[in-house]
């Protein structure tokens, strides 16, 4: 009884925390992508010019620098607020990228990706949610094919929590386990791809997937009853960097 009465308190607190805006928002129906925009005046830059996702193709060659990539492993928690399932950074984990530092905030998933790249969409991806000082986003985002199981999903994903739900992780789990050996990216300027759709968000695809098995990505699909990914949007004027 008392385990039952924790489940609905925490349900309460989680809600209430994961949706501050109060607005309630959808991956389909009259609270879905097309509509996000009319649902707040907040959301209104979901009508931008430079929203994300997008179709990543008719690249332009570019010097792009290394990131640097600072990532510690720790024990964290994983949350599941009804869009995604988030795994909280523990302090630490930075990038460094033009000479900023952008801290680890969380990561999250998609299914299936939200990106494409020359127009493939892949079953799921990963976004890893930077932020400098001053509140500016980085978001290095990871395609996932289906192969291999991942190490850190499995740590991840052990007691997958449902809707509302957040739990501390058993066993400590490093950022890097969710990023390809390979780190060449493609980058482009883009926003949340969520409400409140925020813009000047510095994308970071990388080029190589990784791979998760069939099993772990049904897991997050049927844990979320419902595709979580906003649909591609307009590049307009946007350079796509390679
Ligand atoms: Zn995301």
């Amino acid at each position: 009884m008392f385990k039952l009465l924790f489940a609905v308190v925490m349900l309460l607190l989680s809600n209430a925390v994961f949706s501050a805006e109060g607005v309630h928002w959808e991956y389909s129906g009259e609270a879905g992508p097309d509509n996000w925009a009319k649902l707040s005046p907040e959301f209104g830059a979901c009508n931008g010019k430079n929203q994300s996702p997008i179709n990543l193709a008719g690249f332009i060659e570019a010097e792009l620098e290394h990131i640097t990539f600072n990532y510690k492993a720790g024990t964290s928690e994983v949350l599941n607020n009804g869009h995604t399932v988030q795994i909280n950074a523990v302090p630490g984990s930075s990038i460094s990228i033009d000479g900023i530092q952008f801290d680890l905030k969380q990561f999250h998933f998609h299914a299936p990706s939200e990106n494409l790249i020359n127009g493939k969409s892949y079953p799921m991806e990963a976004h890893l949610v930077h932020a400098d000082k001053d509140g500016n986003l980085a978001v290095v985002a990871v395609m996932f094919s289906e192969g291999e199981k991942n190490r850190g999903l499995e740590k991840a994903w052990g007691q997958m929590p449902e809707a509302g739900m957040k739990q501390a992780l058993a066993s400590s789990i490093s950022p890097t386990e969710i990023l390809p050996p390979h780190r060449n990216y493609y980058r482009f300027n883009g926003s949340l791809t969520t409400p409140p759709c925020s813009e000047g968000v510095r994308w970071l695809v990388m080029k190589h997937s990784i791979t998760a098995s069939k099993e772990q990505i049904e897991k997050f699909a049927h844990v979320m009853h419902h595709p979580n990914n906003r649909p591609v949007q307009q590049v307009n004027a946007r350079p796509v960097l390679k």
